[in-house]
């Protein structure tokens, strides 16, 4: 009623959640993950998705899980009603999905809604609500567990319905969220039926390797796991052999919650770098563990994205784990797990080695199998020329520096480094940028900077944006940092950016036309003493040959020296 001394009023319930069904519910598969994650909140251990129509006529999820006492039964559709928190502190402290107590409150105003529960030692009852109209409860029949029922969705609102896709692709949705939560959730089992047919049976207790091999129909694909302090991850990866031209390909999650995040994805692309083309992306499934203290699970109403208090670390972590694995692999994929049973002579094979090079570093059983494989023509080097189309081959790796391959009469010694800046610098040239992925900062860095290092970031601020960086002047002498280049993030990223911006000054000064393209090669080059995989090393070589002129670096250094069979035998009067 309006008059003319007030116009404010306060919305009814039924009004209000329904504005925030739109948050939390958007789309079916939003149905599907609250009411999933809220049956295995309960415990279960086993649920049944049932779906039609793309969720749209119906949406019921039974679980074996705990049940709701008959008192609580009513509460479950009110708005900020929980089992799950007390107070604001608990939500760093969670360890279950759950947390708001709005979900069924915003689901139930929306759609035909049914909620059968039973607790151990209680009364089975049904509550029923039509659209947040008055609910009803009454006694019912049913096991231990929940089943929640969803039909007719936003049929009270036919501006949201307009707004879904079709029904088959609101199904690939719910699928593929189902898929995706079962890969990190791979203790728990999951039948799914779609329009009345099993669509699929996850057992209970699967491995996340052969849950993963299911649900990413791919062989080629190996496990890892790692910790840090109160880090822990497990993980699926494909091998580099496969490529996928979609990231969403990379599927995260942390303590089973599925998340989007652009830093942890960024992670994963970044360790396989050197190993896949750029805008080819990897398979993976990343479950991270963390402690809830070190993050932030209210800052999305349909919690898609997480806040992490260390991003950095993070970061670092997940790229450090994904390419300690990359580099224990060989060109066929094989895991250095395989060689663990390793006879005799092979131990033996080993001590010499080691002696052999009289060196005080413990020689790592995959070190040995590298430089042992290369003595002698294994299918190996052969599968090499298959995958990269040129026909040479990787002896391996001198000083953890210079690649040695041979290719027809010759044998190259190859500067990693100096390699590695050609191919990117002729990359960057050809794009006539150095479009490089960035992250942005969950909280940006603040740097104190000299008077000389600000006159060079301001005057190559677009070189700078265009390699992945963002600033802005915080007053004075100080800089703020929000987007950093990923490349540098698991670096020392504050001597990183000032080396950045010394190499970009002294070369300018030098008049080199190009030197911030120059500049950048150099840094996101591999530097010289980092120990490469059989596949860094044929992959780069092959980029190499790819290159206008793989014989010298921008700087004018010789990148290749190339001596003939003949010359070796020479000195050995052959
Ligand atoms: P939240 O999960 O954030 O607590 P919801 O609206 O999703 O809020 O659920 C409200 C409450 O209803 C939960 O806290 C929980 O106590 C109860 N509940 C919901 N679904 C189930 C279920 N499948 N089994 C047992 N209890 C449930
Ligand atoms: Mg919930």
């Amino acid at each position: 009623m309006l008059n003319n001394s007030s116009e404010i009023f306060q919305l009814s319930g039924d009004v209000s959640n329904k504005i925030a069904a739109g948050e939390v519910v958007e789309r079916p598969v939003n149905v599907v993950k609250e009411l999933v994650e809220n049956a295995v909140d309960a415990s279960a251990e086993k649920i049944t998705v049932e779906i039609a129509e793309g969720g749209l006529n119906l949406i019921k999820v039974m679980d074996d899980g705990k049940g709701i006492f008959p008192e609580d039964i009513e509460k479950t559709i009110d708005r900020f009603a929980t089992s799950k928190i007390r107070d604001i502190n608990d939500v760093y402290e969670l360890s279950s999905f759950g947390f708001r107590g709005e979900a069924l409150a915003a689901i139930s105003s929306v759609c035909d809604f049914s909620l059968v529960s039973k607790r151990k030692g209680y009364d089975c009852l049904e509550l029923k609500s039509s659209f947040g109209g008055q609910p009803v409860v009454k006694p019912a029949a049913g096991i231990e567990g929940t089943i929640v029922t969803v039909k007719n969705l936003f049929g009270n609102l036919p501006a949201r319905r307009k707004f879904l896709k079709s029904s088959s692709a609101e199904q690939r949705e719910i699928v593929k969220f189902i898929r995706h939560f079962m890969l990190t959730n791979y203790h728990l089992s999951l039948r799914l039926i779609v329009d009345e047919k099993e669509f699929f049976l996850f057992p209970k207790n699967e491995s996340m390797l052969d849950r993963a091999r299911k649900i990413f129909k791919e062989k080629k694909i190996v496990h890892l796991t790692n910790k840090y302090e109160n880090l822990k991850i497990e993980a699926v990866i494909s091998t580099p052999e496969v490529q996928k031209f979609r990231r969403d390909s990379i599927v995260l999650s942390v303590n089973g919650r599925v998340i989007k995040d652009n830093m942890l994805t960024q992670a994963v692309i970044q360790a396989y770098k050197r190993l896949i083309p750029e805008g080819k992306f990897p398979l993976a499934a990343i479950r991270l563990d963390i402690s809830p203290s070190y993050m932030d699970v209210n800052v999305h109403p349909a919690k898609l994205f997480v806040k992490f208090l260390n991003s950095g670390e993070i970061f670092s972590f997940v790229y450090d784990s994904i390419l300690e694995k990359l580099e224990s692999l060989t060109p066929h994929g094989y895991d250095s797990d395989n060689y663990t049973n390793l006879s005799d002579t092979d131990e033996n094979r080993i001590k010499s080695f080691q002696y052999s090079y009289n060196s005080e570093e413990q020689v790592s059983v995959s070190d040995f199998l590298t430089a042992a494989d290369t003595s002698v023509s294994s299918d190996e080097s052969d599968n090499i020329e298959e995958v990269y189309g040129y026909d040479f081959r990787i002896i391996g790796q001198l000083f953890n520096t210079v690649i040695i391959c041979e290719f027809d009469d010759f044998f190259y010694l190859i500067d990693q480094h100096i390699a590695h800046e050609r191919i990117l610098y002729e990359k960057y040239k050809s794009e006539s940028s150095v479009d490089t992925a960035s992250v942005v900062l969950s909280e940006p860095l603040v740097m104190n900077l000299g008077e000389e290092e600000l006159e060079i970031l301001n005057n190559n601020k677009h070189v700078l944006c265009d390699f992945g960086f963002d600033f802005e002047s915080f007053g004075g002498e100080t800089v703020k940092f929000n987007k950093l280049p990923s490349e540098i993030l698991n670096k020392d990223v504050v001597s990183e950016i000032k080396t950045i911006l010394e190499e970009t000054s002294r070369l300018s000064r030098k008049g080199l036309k190009d030197s911030s393209l120059v500049v950048m090669s150099c840094k996101s080059a591999i530097k010289a003493g980092e120990k490469l995989s059989r596949y860094e090393m044929s992959h780069l070589v092959n980029e190499l040959l790819k290159t206008k002129n793989p014989f010298t670096c921008p700087h004018g250094r010789p990148i290749i020296v190339k001596q003939s069979k003949e010359e070796l035998f020479k000195n050995f009067h052959r």
